[in-house]
């Protein structure tokens, strides 16, 4: 067998069409969804998701604004900066990239985001409405995990809710960004859903618990950690991970934390690292500021910003 390659770009760029008439309709009310990005410091990932964000939000007619602190930035002066972005009319959702400094408590700084403009439902109250199975917004990268695969559910010809409900969901990682969400967003599909971290790994039980997976969802930030023994056979496998490694020759390039060569032999289909779930993010987050924006406008939002949950 060999698995069967989800296209997260062709994704991103449907996703992406969709939105661009969302983006007109609001245009044409008189509104322009804007996205702000506060960042601490300058974390290579950070930055190169930030450029891409604004280049893709520039596309789509989407408004960006960078709020590029300083690294020694103090708490207060971020949640100053958070009070300022929250009143601003003109800013319909807001970003705060991680990794924060350490001298920055993530917790309180999520806990100042005005939830009605909290893009990636960190703020308690939207994670709060996320486990509970009525999210205001889906974070993007579990949203971009679940868009991916509903996606290829009805490109195969699966029925969505009858592989759901028979299926069995293992998601590796257990970040309150990713593999919490993940989890949640498993749960709203009425699927069994299992989830492991370190742990598990560490007292030897990552493969019982990855194989019992129809649906494998890895989200632990550790390159290659998944290979075909801890695969059952058919399974379909999402990689979120995005690991830069250093190659032959001193040349660093980005892979997952699937040995692909080895599980695309074992899945039935598999996301690719570079170009599965990471466009799909992106698209995510900016379809979240859409929605947000229509939202605070009281612009009842069609069917393409509420399709997925
Ligand atoms: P994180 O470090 O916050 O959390 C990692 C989780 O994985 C933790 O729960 C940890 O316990 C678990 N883990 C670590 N090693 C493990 C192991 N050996 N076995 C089982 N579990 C293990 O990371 P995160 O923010 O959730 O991100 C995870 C990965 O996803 C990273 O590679 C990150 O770069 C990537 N990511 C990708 C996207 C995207 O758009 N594709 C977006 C966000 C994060």
């Amino acid at each position: 067998m060999s698995a069967q390659p989800i296209d997260g770009r062709a994704c991103a760029e449907a996703l992406a069409a969709g939105l661009a008439a969302d983006v007109r309709r609001l245009g044409e009310a008189g509104h322009r969804p804007t996205l702000a990005v506060v960042s601490a410091g300058e974390a290579h990932g950070a930055t190169v998701y930030a450029r891409r964000l604004a280049r893709l939000a520039d596309e789509l007619g989407i408004g960006h604004v960078a709020r590029a602190l300083p690294v020694t930035v103090t708490l207060p002066e971020v949640l100053a900066v958070l009070a300022e972005l929250n009143a601003d009319t003109a800013v319909s959702g807001i970003l705060v990239l991680r990794p924060l400094p350490a001298h920055l408590d993530e917790a309180t700084v999520f806990r100042a985001l005005d939830p009605a403009k909290d893009v990636e439902a960190v703020h308690p109250e939207n994670a709060g409405l996320l486990a509970l199975g009525v999210p205001r917004f889906v974070p993007s990268t579990p949203g971009a995990v679940f868009h991916l695969l509903d996606t290829w559910l009805d490109a195969v010809g699966e029925d969505r809710a009858a592989f759901y409900h028979r299926s069995r969901i293992v998601v590796v990682g257990r970040s309150n960004t990713v593999g919490k969400p993940a989890v949640a967003l498993g749960y709203a599909r009425e699927a069994s859903v299992q989830s492991i971290d370190v742990w598990a790994h560490r007292h030897g039980g990552l493969g019982r618990h990855t194989r019992w997976a129809d649906v494998l969802v890895v989200a632990a930030g550790r390159p290659g950690l998944i290979r075909a023994e801890h695969v059952s056979p058919g399974a379909v496998v999402v990689d979120v991970g995005i690991n830069a490694v250093v190659g032959p020759g001193g040349r660093t390039r980005t892979v997952g934390d699937v040995d692909a060569a080895s599980v695309a032999a074992r899945a039935r289909a598999l996301t690719p690292v570079p170009g599965g779930v990471g466009p799909v993010t992106d698209a995510w987050l900016l379809r979240s500021t859409v929605q947000a924006a229509a939202q605070q406008v009281g612009s009842p939002p069609e069917r393409t910003l509420l399709e997925a949950s």
